[in-house]
């Protein structure tokens, strides 16, 4: 049995159910349907869930949202209509705008967007709709309840046999729903995929598999054949964001491969992400590049440091306490610095600065933003000599500053930190040297 998921423009419009329809009906194997929430038709075109965002922001200020939920409204009934489908989406719809009025949860709200596209997708499949929050299980802390689920979803299966879930939600053990984080319907179907140790768990998405990097700043990058878990996880955390980062834990220790797949050209053979290669064909030294930008970096001056203990923990101590996220801690003697993202530290970071002056006992704090993590990936890594030599080597000749770097201890990635400003020709230079 396949799990077979997909993105938002796979299921943008009318064209694109047919399409889907097809790839679904050529292998009767595809017995599990997740969508995401509709997508964009075309560039500069909205995807449904960053409107049901924006009619949240409206809500929240007593903004009038008619024109956005009427557009809502519109593509919605569009692709009934155009497939002629018996589903009377209106009512659907009509529900929604009632609980607008109530002031639903933001997380109701959002989660219509792979609700709604489900059950026109079911309708037009002939395959039964399944309530994501019937079936995907939270505690509350969040996690997902794999037990429960396990459960709720071999009923459903036995049931109908051929089902279609919305994906991107579910629901904590009171029944009201939960939304994960952006990009979340690949981790609905990686949990399908587990709980019913499916063959293959098939992502579909607008690009023929992985590509060794991002297609926005390299025009036509080579594609990856086969992948690692580990070294996707390494790739998409650091913004190669084909498929969601936490949609490989669920399958990763039952093996389960993953397919990246074309919606737009259903023929070619994709990318494979599985546990570790056999006869490995992948002559390069590196898997793929990815990177981010907008890193904060705090550096830490206290004569000695490196001697005393307990220095490190109570810094940590700090961004603990104010709940964010440390990416990488790179050292020196007489220094430390704190790498994390500026989005997370920007409203606390003048009160993180003098704490840690406190807590460090040291007026020398130096905080740098505009950085940019730049990743360089690859299984092969370990077996070569000089990678990272070749590496600050292209920096090097164009001129780029290398201001931080980091290797993984398991020698799948290495980590190197630039000006924002030099992020793209970083990318380009080093996708030059390696690929
Ligand atoms: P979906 O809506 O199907 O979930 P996403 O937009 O989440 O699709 O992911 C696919 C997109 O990821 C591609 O259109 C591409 O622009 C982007 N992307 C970024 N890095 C890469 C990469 N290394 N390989 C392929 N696609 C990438
Ligand atoms: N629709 C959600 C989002 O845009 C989830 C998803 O597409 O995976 O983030
Ligand atoms: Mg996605």
């Amino acid at each position: 049995m396949i799990v077979s998921k997909f993105g938002g423009s796979s299921v943008a419009s009318s064209e694109q159910f047919q399409k889907v329809r097809d790839i679904i009906k050529s292998n009767p194997e595809r017995k599990v349907v997740v969508t995401s929430a509709s997508g964009k038709r075309y560039k500069g075109d909205n995807k449904v869930t960053d409107m049901l965002y924006l009619i949240h922001a409206h809500l929240q200020y007593s903004v009038s949202s008619k024109d956005l939920f009427t557009s809502v409204q519109n593509r919605f009934i569009k692709i009934q209509e155009e497939l002629s489908l018996k589903t009377n989406i209106a009512v659907d719809l009509e529900e929604l705008e009632l609980e607008l009025t109530k002031r639903c949860s933001i997380d109701y709200l959002v989660s219509r967007g792979e609700y709604l596209t489900g059950i026109l997708l079911a309708d037009y499949l002939g395959y039964k709709f399944v309530d994501a929050k019937d079936i995907i299980r939270f505690n509350y802390d969040g996690s997902i309840d794999f037990e429960k689920t396990e459960m709720l979803v071999k009923d459903a299966m036995e049931q109908h046999g051929n089902i279609v879930v919305p994906g991107f939600y579910g629901a904590y053990p009171d029944g009201t729903v939960h939304v994960m984080k952006r990009g979340g319907s690949d981790i609905t179907g990686s949990i399908l995929a587990r709980v019913l140790n499916a063959e293959v768990y098939e992502n579909w998405t607008d690009v023929s598999g992985i590509l060794m990097a991002d297609p926005r700043i390299i025009k036509n990058p080579k594609q990856i054949e086969k992948i690692t878990y580990s070294e996707l996880r390494e790739l998409s955390y650091m913004g190669a964001n084909v498929l969601h980062e936490d949609a490989i834990y669920p399958v990763k220790d039952l093996n389960i491969p993953i397919l990246i797949l074309n919606t737009n050209e259903p023929e070619f053979k994709g990318t494979m992400i599985c546990e570790s290669i056999l006869h490995d064909e992948a002559k390069g030294i590196i898997t793929g590049i990815a990177g981010k930008k907008d890193f904060t970096v705090i550096t830490l001056y206290r004569h000695n440091a490196s001697n005393e203990v307990g220095l490190l923990r109570k810094a940590l101590e700090v961004f603990e306490k104010y709940k964010i996220n440390v990416e990488h801690v790179p050292s020196g003697i007489d220094n430390f610095s704190i790498v994390v993202s500026s989005k997370n530290i920007e409203r606390v970071l003048y009160d993180v600065v003098s704490e840690l002056k406190q807590v460090i006992q040291s007026d020398s704090v130096k905080v740098t933003s505009n950085l940019s993590l730049l990743a360089i990936v690859g299984r092969n890594m370990a077996k070569h000599v000089g990678v990272s030599g070749q590496l600050f080597k292209t920096l090097g000749e164009h001129e780029i500053n290398i201001r931080m770097i980091a290797q993984g201890s398991d020698e799948i990635n290495i980590i190197v930190g630039v000006e924002n400003e030099d992020f793209e020709k970083a990318i380009t230079v080093l996708y030059d040297t390696f690929a």
